[in-house]
């Protein structure tokens, strides 16, 4: 199980080195986010050995945990599920990076909540798909989002999270998305320099396409 993690690793290194290289990018310019959600702490502990430093959490409660377990060690988290309104402060006090911001009200209380520390580094979701099942700001309505975020002490605004549709077609959407991203950077402030899209199952389409971070879970760790 520990070799696997590892070797896990080492194919997910390699997928995402060779399609940066294929699309002209260096692979450093892609950061891998080990999605370590309903696994232990010591998966993530057997990652980090594997030389893995930035890790997902999608519930708040469950990652606060793992990440108080793990404390002695230099992690960077990032929380990327729904961000429930009375979880900000808990999400403020143990994450680096929230993936999902799509409401004025939460980004706020997560402002509020590191209005005397170190800024929290956070992205808008974009629902890139218009799909009713799932979060995330209409495309339309992101434009709208990141100016009125722009102005939070707090908050370092990084860019785009975009999450697709189950049945769509990958591509046409990280491209959208991509678009998007790119047409927003004067909006954006001196920190727009984040894309984050592409899963395990899906990670070259989303490199193609300029993805700066992606988030592999299954591929890492196995199923859940
Ligand atoms: C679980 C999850 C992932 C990882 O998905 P895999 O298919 O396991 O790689 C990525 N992004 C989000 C938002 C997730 O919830």
């Amino acid at each position: 199980m520990a070799d696997g993690i590892s070797n896990n690793l080492g194919a997910v290194r390699d997928r995402i080195a060779r399609t940066a290289r294929l699309h002209g990018r260096a692979p450093e310019s892609v950061t891998l986010i080990a999605v370590s959600k309903a696994k232990p702490a010591t998966a993530v502990a057997e990652a980090h050995r594997a030389g893995q430093l930035d890790f997902g959490e999608n519930y708040a409660q469950e990652a606060a945990a793992k990440i108080q377990a793990l404390a002695g060690l230099p992690l960077r988290w990032h929380f990327i599920g729904r961000v429930q309104s009375n979880k900000t402060a808990l999400i403020a006090r143990h994450f680096d990076w929230v993936h999902t911001v799509d409401r004025l009200k939460i980004a706020r209380r997560l402002a509020g909540h590191r209005a005397d520390g170190s800024p929290l580094n956070v992205l808008v979701q974009v629902n890139i798909d218009d799909d009713p099942a799932k979060g995330g700001v209409a495309p339309d309505a992101v434009g709208a989002l990141v100016d009125a975020m722009r102005g939070l002490d707090g908050l370092r605004l990084r860019g785009l999270m975009a999450v697709l549709e189950r049945a769509g077609d990958a591509q046409s959407s990280y491209r959208r998305a991509r678009t998007l991203f790119e047409g927003l950077a004067g909006r954006g402030g001196d920190g727009w320099d984040v894309l984050s899209m592409g899963m395990s199952g899906d990670l070259e389409a989303a490199i193609a396409a300029g993805a700066t971070q992606v988030r592999v879970g299954t591929a890492i760790f196995g199923p859940r």
